[in-house]
């Protein structure tokens, strides 16, 4: 079959929207006609060159659709399900699945970089010739090849073009809050960064029940949108003094947690100062690989417990649904992440406002009619 997606052949180029052919489906693999796909940080840190991946790539990971056909080991009932889809395929029974992190399953680790499939192919040509997967999804394209576990049920009242965001930066949000962090009821927190995974954050930490919230942000729209969702202080950097109001929070102590979702020094450094002794932080942000980040050595002392998370623990069959249920029962909002709607051939423009900082989520949507099946 052919569809039609953006295609990265180079970093530092624009996405080129081509006619592409997909192979037929292997036994676990089911086909989704993508209905939304939003606009997410690590997409741009490949068409800026930052992530390294083999091109040509089609990237999108943060995705929802229908499932319209299955492989021969599918359950038959799940054909027409809306789904979500998980960038996490993992197998199960390795060292780190049998530790309970499949974000870390060696399978998973392993085939992410060379960006195919869990088997270690591809599903996608161009040309002929093998066109890369990002993320185990390629999702800017009328239609997705995954394998069957991530291909996530949601209630079928959830709007596809909210539900999208679940697949990456809510759930990574959301999960640094509760699944990561663990926060309880009167937790005091700092959510540093207010982009999707940062209100997310906000949202989880609101959900887990935190009473004191404080967002931090250079963008006064942003912050004013945390409030929104659940922030109970908000400072500004640098005009405000982000680690005195921390303090003046907490009698002098510090947050019991920090999510920190900004990924840059400054931040990191913020995240550590701010975190009371015996605290937790959990960094989400990412800096460049190979660059080095300096931390005051005290700011680090006091049996503070750090946590990297990519995924916010996700655990995709048990969380996405239940956070496309709190969307549905008006606990999860999401509605307002939404800044931009795109066809497919504008997502570069989408891609110049992330780059520019402009909104939140820029989401590409799908009509059924411009999907041109020719087999
Ligand atoms: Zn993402
Ligand atoms: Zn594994």
């Amino acid at each position: 079959m052919q569809f039609r997606a953006a295609v990265l052949r180079a970093p530092r180029t624009p996405l080129a929207i081509e006619t592409i052919e997909a192979v037929d489906l292997q036994p676990d693999d089911v086909l989704v006609r993508i209905a939304a796909a939003g606009l997410c940080h690590t997409d741009l840190e490949v068409i800026e060159g930052q992530l390294a991946y083999p091109m040509p790539i089609v990237l999108g990971h943060e995705t929802a659709g229908v499932i319209e056909e299955i492989g021969s080991a599918v359950a038959p009932g799940r054909c027409g399900e809306r789904v979500v889809l998980s960038w996490n395929p993992h197998c199960g029974h390795c060292f780190h699945c049998e530790r309970g992190q499949p974000i870390l399953c060696e399978t998973y680790v392993g085939h992410g970089p060379q960006a195919v499939q869990f088997d270690g192919t591809t599903r996608l040509r161009l040309g002929g010739a093998p066109l890369r997967t990002m993320f185990y999804i390629a999702g800017f394209a009328e239609y997705a090849i995954v394998t069957d576990a991530c291909a996530i049920a949601l209630p079928a009242d959830m709007p596809l073009d909210r539900a999208c965001l679940i697949g990456c930066g809510v759930m990574t949000g959301v999960g640094a809050a509760i699944n990561v962090a663990k926060l309880g009821y009167g937790d005091t927190v700092m959510v540093i960064g207010c982009g999707a995974v940062g209100l997310s954050a906000v949202q989880g930490a609101r959900l887990a029940g935190a009473t004191t919230i404080l967002a931090v942000d250079r963008n006064r729209e942003r912050l004013a949108l945390a409030q929104q969702v659940g922030a109970t202080h908000a400072a500004t950097v640098p005009d405000d003094d982000a680690l005195a109001l921390a303090g003046k929070l907490t009698s002098g102590r510090g947050v019991d947690c920090v999510l920190e979702s900004a990924g840059n020094g400054a931040a990191f450094r913020l995240s550590a100062e701010a975190c009371r002794a015996g605290g937790q932080i959990v960094w989400l942000g990412k800096a460049g690989v190979n660059d080095d980040v300096a931390f005051r050595w005290g700011s680090l002392m006091g049996e503070k417990r750090i946590v990297r998370s990519s995924y916010g623990g996700a655990r995709p069959a048990r969380d996405f649904p239940r956070l496309a249920r709190a969307y549905l029962d008006g606990k999860l909002q999401l509605d307002p992440y939404v800044t931009r709607r795109l066809r497919l051939e504008e997502i570069n423009r989408g891609f110049d406002d992330l780059k520019a900082g402009r909104g939140i989520r820029s989401v590409i949507q799908f009509s059924r009619r411009s999907a041109s099946l020719t087999s």
